[in-house]
């Protein structure tokens, strides 16, 4: 099958949060079983290129002359195109927003990224069986290839998937700004792009692809709900045949504690207690009392609303009273960032902050930590419990999304679970998974026995891979093509 993903982020070449990782390592497991798929995104700044590259040709949309190059992802053949436009992405300093505050131009940006896709597929010549989506930075693309492209017999044969990583981001935009998509105004309506007066680029995908999926099952089941649809519950029931869930794999060529050149100690199941070493140098970096008896919560994540922040400010301060010490590692909204600073300063002996992003001290932190937190309001898939499943930390986290299906509360009669989780939504119900979470650490034969269960857990993307397979027979499918 020939497949084009396009993702407005790739791992390791730009990255803000889990979409990037799983941008990263899905065309990865889809070239590994024999599938022609490249990878299509914008060429920032801060782009990481892997490797050489070359450009491959010039393009001109909407009066605006594009440049595209070609790399590789590392240790792969995965192509992956490199839409180059100086003032939209290779001027600005960060992906789509600075300080918690979005580039007022980012629809036209977006909006340029997804008109250069397809003329450049039939420049190329290369025919996608599957147009790939990822949310609303993408979602276009789907959208001129149902309208602006239906009739053109080169895409005749081509069938589109949008996946959600987040249906809180609904690419929302002011309704002037619709000429810049390209599209008429027989768009502006709420059957489909028109969200309450505004544009919404997520709508493009969810209304024109032809099956759409999130990243874990219980998401796909809430995102069809008031609750957490984000308004868009009766455009998701409408299309509840065409939703799909498949959970995020982990891409174990990087994820892994035993091979993490960044690690200043590498362990594995078999010598676990050289994760104590990660610790203390995790404690020194945050000028913590560095002690490998004291157990240690970590966190590292975008500092907003979805992540559970106003929970967590109402029990951080019980937390800090409590034996253990606390490191986050994020960068978001200013509430944020003032509420942790101030709590820095209050117990410098309890919590170490840093508001940064920080690939090399994240590695740290899965592998210096003992306990990962993860209260999110809601979570399409999340990433971080996995990745801390790997390092042998235990997940404390809130039964939502691709947490609930990932982490089942551990039962100290049973011994089955693989965290601590909560079901309610408040302080109190996070104080106590951590105060169980806590209670348990202390008995070190249960704590070890935990951590080397979930280390043995395998969330690599060979089983997720070919449900995406089958994901995009569905979508052929639907455009009346049997299998390839
Ligand atoms: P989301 O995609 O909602 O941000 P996920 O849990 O799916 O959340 O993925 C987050 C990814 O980004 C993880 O790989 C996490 O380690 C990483 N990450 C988040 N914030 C930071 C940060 N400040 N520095 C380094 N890595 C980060």
């Amino acid at each position: 099958m020939k497949i084009l993903y396009i993702s407005p982020e790739v791992v390791p070449l730009a990255k803000t949060g889990g979409l990037a990782d799983v941008a990263g390592a899905l065309p990865k497991a889809l070239k590994n079983i024999g599938h022609d798929i490249r990878v299509i995104m914008p060429f920032y700044k801060m782009t990481n290129v892997p490797g050489p590259k070359r450009e491959v040709m010039t393009i001109k949309v909407n009066g605006e002359t594009v440049e595209i190059f070609e790399t590789k992802l590392p240790d792969t053949e995965v192509t992956v195109y490199l839409v180059a436009h100086d003032r939209f992405f290779g001027s600005r300093d960060c992906l789509y927003q600075v300080k918690g505050v979005d580039y007022p131009d980012n629809l036209e940006r977006f909006a340029l990224f997804c008109q250069v896709i397809l003329p450049f597929c039939q420049a190329l010549p290369w025919k996608p069986d599957i147009l790939h989506g990822n949310d609303w930075q993408s979602a276009l693309a789907i959208a001129y290839l149902k309208t602006l492209f239906k009739a053109d017999p080169f895409f005749a044969r081509t069938a589109s998937v949008y996946s959600i990583h987040n249906m809180g981001y609904l690419g929302l935009f002011p309704k002037d700004k619709l000429p810049l998509t390209a599209l008429g105004w027989d768009q502006f309506k709420p059957e489909r792009l028109e969200f309450w007066g505004k544009i919404s680029l997520a709508k493009a995908g969810l209304v024109y692809a032809d099956v759409i999926n999130t990243v874990s099952e219980t998401y796909a089941k809430e995102i069809q709900t008031a609750e957490y649809a984000c308004g868009l519950e009766g455009l998701m029931q409408g299309r509840q045949s065409d939703i799909y869930g498949i959970i995020n794999g982990l891409d174990y060529d990087i994820w892994n504690p035993a091979t993490d050149k960044n690690l200043p100690r590498r362990y594995s199941p078999a010598t676990l207690t050289l994760k104590e070493e990660n610790k203390l140098e995790l404690q020194k970096q945050n000028n913590l009392p560095q002690n490998r008896d004291i157990p240690v919560i970590g966190m590292i994540t975008r500092l907003a609303d979805q992540k559970g922040f106003d929970i967590l400010a109402g029990a951080l301060p019980e937390i800090m009273k409590l034996n253990c010490q606390f490191v986050v590692l994020g960068t978001g909204d200013q509430k944020y960032h003032d509420l942790l600073q101030k709590l820095q300063q209050k117990y410098p002996e309890h919590i170490g902050v840093n508001l940064k992003f920080d690939a090399i001290l994240a590695e740290l932190i899965y592998s210096g930590a003992d306990m990962f937190l993860m209260p999110s309001l809601y979570e399409p898939c999340g990433l971080g419990q996995l990745i801390s499943f790997k390092y042998g930390n235990i997940p404390i986290v809130r039964r939502t999304g691709g947490l609930a299906d990932t982490v089942h509360d551990y039962n100290p009669e049973t011994k089955s679970g693989e965290g601590f989780v909560f079901s309610e939504y408040s302080s109190q119900a996070l104080l106590d998974s951590v105060k169980r979470a806590l209670e348990l650490y202390k008995n070190k034969a249960a704590w070890n026995a935990l951590q080397q269960k979930v280390m043995k857990l395998d969330y690599s993307w060979d089983a997720s891979a070919k449900k995406y397979v089958a994901l995009y027979v569905k979508a052929l499918a639907k455009i009346g093509i049997a299998a390839l």
